[in-house]
């Protein structure tokens, strides 16, 4: 009998990002991503697991120019080499960037649902529309398989007013929708989930301020299981410092740019492209390559890394407000897991409020994903979490579609 599968997409403007997974194993038995589509340089490259009968499989091939159905083509192809999709897949995981205040959880697709999230997508227009793409190429192949829509703002739903008003005149959230929605909803919620079964409690007894620290960044201060604060606002440019992004910055600064010959597009290309651990650095956005030069005396690249860390702190322990009964800061995301580096700088500025590191368990986690990391005698937990979107996704995806 073949195992059911279910297909996780990530549709952005010029990649596709997919992943198979087994229902019956609980695992991933295939990734791989289509990127820079549309553009000469378009490649595609998969990774197949062995399976009864086949050899794990791994592609690499250029598809100069090819578009999004394209790519889903040649996904569905290579997954079809070892996996018969038709007998086994029952659904299909979409992430979705923005939710707006339509959605607080993630959602089984109809024809409302799509409207809706079209409705988001001037929130978000780099994002949704080619995640709406991807959705609908997939209806198009699949048309009676139910499709699950996760949205990286769903999870914040649940932030009070007074953490996601700006203090803006009203008509500007009433009218325009200008407030704070919070993003990697996906990677916060999972973990979560992960922390409260690592600590053995209940989720909805288990508090946490979570750094999710990867290419973006962001803070989560997760209350009895549910999101009411976060780093990150209207859009993911909020909050941290980021492997590009600027995050915090005075909003004064941008009618000064203008002032100065900066046009609109080219703040926000500054803002989001060029700067963050990027713009301080003036050498990489790449912790791990930052970390490098910065111990071999490179001025710029300590610079970056001190702001990232010292920003870090100052929203961690604002975030401190929110919650009473503090279980423990997690660190997750590419950064958060790996750096020990980031991770002792971070605390070193946090230790007088109660989060005291234990060095060496931190450097032995260096390289490990999961762990805690405090001084016995440390007031909060510090720990590691390694965070898995996907398998969030494919959890949700399961749920909606088996109930
Ligand atoms: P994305 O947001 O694109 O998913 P990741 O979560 O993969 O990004 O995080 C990427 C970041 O993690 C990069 O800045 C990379 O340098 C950093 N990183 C990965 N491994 C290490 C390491 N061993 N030490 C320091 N930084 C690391």
């Amino acid at each position: 009998m073949t195992n059911a599968t279910l297909l996780i997409v990530n549709c952005g403007s010029s990649s596709l990002k997919f992943a198979l997974f087994d229902t019956t194993k609980g695992e991933f038995v295939a990734d791989g991503i289509a990127q820079a589509l549309g553009s000469k340089s378009a490649n595609f490259s998969s990774n197949n697991a062995a399976l009864d009968g086949h050899a794990e499989t791994k592609q690499n091939v250029d598809i100069p120019h090819a578009d999004h159905a394209q790519a889903l083509s040649l996904c569905l192809k290579s997954l079809n080499e070892t996996f018969d999709l038709e007998q086994s897949l029952v659904g299909v995981g979409h992430r979705v960037v923005h939710g707006g205040e339509s959605f607080n959880s993630s959602i089984v697709i109809n024809a409302n649902v799509r409207k809706e999230i079209e409705k988001c997508s001037p929130l978000a227009p780099l994002h949704n529309p080619a995640n709406l793409l991807g959705i609908t190429l997939l209806e198009k192949r699949y048309p009676h398989l139910p499709q699950v829509a996760v949205f990286d703002t769903a999870y914040h739903q649940t932030m009070p007013q007074q953490a996601y008003r700006y203090a803006i005149p009203e008509k500007l959230y009433t009218e325009l929708g200008v407030r704070r929605y919070g993003f990697h909803g996906t990677s916060h919620r999972y973990v979560a989930m992960a922390t409260a079964n690592s600590l053995a409690k209940p989720q909805t007894e288990t508090s946490l301020i979570c750094a999710h620290l990867g290419n973006g960044a962001s803070v989560c201060a997760i209350a009895n299981g549910e999101s009411i604060d976060t780093s990150m606002g209207m859009t993911p440019l909020e909050g941290l410092v980021m492997g590009t992004r600027s995050g915090d910055i005075d909003p004064g600064v941008l009618p000064y740019l203008n002032n100065h010959g900066y046009s609109i597009d080219r703040i926000d290309k500054t803002l989001n492209k060029e700067s963050g651990l990027l713009g301080l650095s003036n050498e990489s956005n790449d912790m791990r390559t930052l970390t490098k030069l910065a111990e071999n005396g490179h001025e710029g690249a300590r610079l970056a890394i001190d702001v990232f860390c010292f920003r870090l702190a100052k929203y961690i322990a604002a975030m401190l407000v929110s919650i009473p009964n503090l279980d423990a800061l997690v660190f997750t995301g590419g950064i958060g897991e790996n750096s020990a580096h980031v991770r002792r700088q971070t605390s070193s500025h946090l230790k007088h409020l109660g989060f005291d590191l234990d060095t060496n368990a931190n450097l032995e986690n260096g390289d490990a994903t999961q762990g805690v990391i405090n001084t016995p005698s440390s007031r909060y937990k510090i720990m590691i979490i390694a965070t898995d979107e996907e398998r969030m996704i494919a959890q949700d995806t399961l749920n909606l579609i088996t109930n």
